[in-house]
């Protein structure tokens, strides 16, 4: 049978890097088993659940490419599936109605509280044959005795002793479905064969094997995932660091970085740290996925950064700075040596919002430069920048080799450290003292710009 799989998001908040994890591993998993990938909206908590996050959500799994096989589709449209199932349970005996009230059911918890025992369902209105009422609640009939064996990829074999879960509610009083039925139809009609989610749920699983043996399904495969941990290895969350996808692709990183980055949050393929989509899919053992808690580490995800924003071409650096540096006001089209300006600034951050930053000097007049550096570079020696902007001045060969070898003469007739007459030139043209070789950059800005640039700082001093 071919392998499906799917994501399941609850729409009750914006997709969380934890969320496109697991979309993930069940995208690779389904590529690599030339199977299925599907998403399923659980939205049947109306309280929570918003259209918004939804189109979030959905957007979001486009925009970095885990795009499913057919059309999502909502649990808040498919009420008549459940309803068809829990009557079947109903009908087969493997279902009863029950009409204990809130208040004896408070009561039954408190008491088992007391005696230290686990809060449970005591299966009084079991054998009472009630019938259908506006107070009444549809539950499973939960096998009394034995175990329910969870054969999970990551963990092994999960023993749950049946007697510790009861009869669960399946239809509320108001006639509707509750999750766990809801979720157990829906992978049986998606013809989901695997179940691949966080490891959150993996108290539900038994409790949904129990539904699918009452109705009769195929037995599924399952790989609870482990969690995505903060530094401080408690659930990641914005006290750690953004969680939110958007927010990381609206920094500038780009979508393979992100994935791959993602990818390691809990699987892993000997040392190879830097990786893509296509390798994962190559590669993805659902056996090979830790158990452990995965620590998600943002300064990983600047490494890789910098490490797939290195293996892009320069029309595809170009294509992705793009975005960055139209949100500056910046053409880059219009420098003269553009390829160049690239390949000497594209290291120079993590991020393409970074970068983007960085460029700004080599389009737009200064207007302000880094106070640091000018006190510790410029005001200890003003002069110098004079003597400097003099000796250019009479250069007509604008290179970088000219260049480089002019300030190593100036160097030389001062008596200076590299420092002292480098940064001093950097702060005039950048603003800061971040740039590339600065033969390099004073090529890159031209001879009449580099000349005004010194100029201006000498008269700003
Ligand atoms: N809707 C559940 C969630 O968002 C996932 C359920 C599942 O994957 O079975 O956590």
């Amino acid at each position: 049978m071919s392998t499906v799989t799917r994501f399941a998001p609850s729409p009750t908040g914006e997709l969380h890097i934890g969320g496109v994890r697991t979309a993930l591993f069940n995208y690779a998993y389904a590529k690599k088993k030339n199977g299925k990938f599907l998403i399923r909206i659980e939205d049947t908590d109306l309280e929570r659940s918003t259209k918004e996050y939804e189109n979030n959500i959905l957007q979001s799994l486009n925009s970095i490419g885990l795009i499913p096989d057919q059309d999502p589709i909502n649990q808040s449209k498919r009420s008549e599936l459940y309803l068809a199932a829990a009557k079947k349970l109903y009908e087969d005996g493997h279902a009863y109605y029950c009409n204990c009230s809130k208040e004896r059911l408070d009561e039954l918890r408190s008491s088992l509280q007391e005696q230290g025992k686990k809060p449970q369902y005591d299966s009084k209105c079991r054998e009472l044959n009630l019938s259908k009422s506006n107070d009444t609640v549809l539950r499973l009939k939960t096998p009394l005795e034995g175990q329910t064996i969870v054969k999970d990829y990551v963990r092994g074999e999960i023993v749950f002793e049946n007697s510790e879960l009861d009869d669960l509610i399946i239809l509320r009083s108001d006639g509707t479905p509750t999750y766990h039925l809801c979720n157990v139809v829906d992978d049986f009609e998606q013809g989901v064969t695997t179940v691949i989610r966080g490891e959150d749920h993996i108290s539900n699983t038994p409790r949904q094997i129990h539904i699918q043996k009452a109705l009769g399904y195929p037995e599924l495969e399952y790989a609870h995932l482990p969690l995505v941990l903060g530094n401080d290895k408690k659930r990641l969350s914005k006290r750690h660091a953004a969680t939110g996808l958007e927010e990381y692709q609206s920094k500038g990183y780009l979508n393979s970085a992100i994935l791959n980055c993602l990818a390691r949050l809990g699987w892993s393929k000997g040392d190879k740290e830097v990786f893509y989509l296509d390798d994962l899919i190559k590669d993805f053992e659902l056996t090979e996925i830790q158990r452990a808690g995965a620590i998600f580490d943002q300064s990983k995800l600047d490494y890789l950064n910098s490490q797939h924003l290195a293996n892009l071409s320069i029309d595809e650096f170009k294509i992705a700075i793009t975005p960055f540096t139209k949100k500056l006001d910046i053409d880059i089209d219009t420098h003269q040596h553009l390829e160049l300006l690239i390949n000497s600034m594209r290291s120079s951050a993590h991020t393409l919002s970074g970068i983007a930053t960085n460029l700004v000097p080599y389009f737009k007049d200064i207007d302000s430069y880094d106070q640091k550096a000018l006190e510790k570079f410029v005001a200890p020696a003003p002069t110098i920048l004079s003597y400097i902007h003099d000796a250019l001045n009479k250069i007509e060969n604008w290179n970088e080799e000219v260049l480089d070898n002019e300030m190593n003469i100036i160097k030389e007739e001062l008596n200076l450290k590299v420092p002292q007459i480098n940064q001093p030139v950097r702060i005039a043209l950048t603003g800061s003292t971040n740039s590339p070789s600065l033969g390099t950059t004073m090529y890159l800005f031209g001879r009449e710009e580099t000349l005004i640039r010194i100029k201006a700082l000498i008269e700003s001093l």
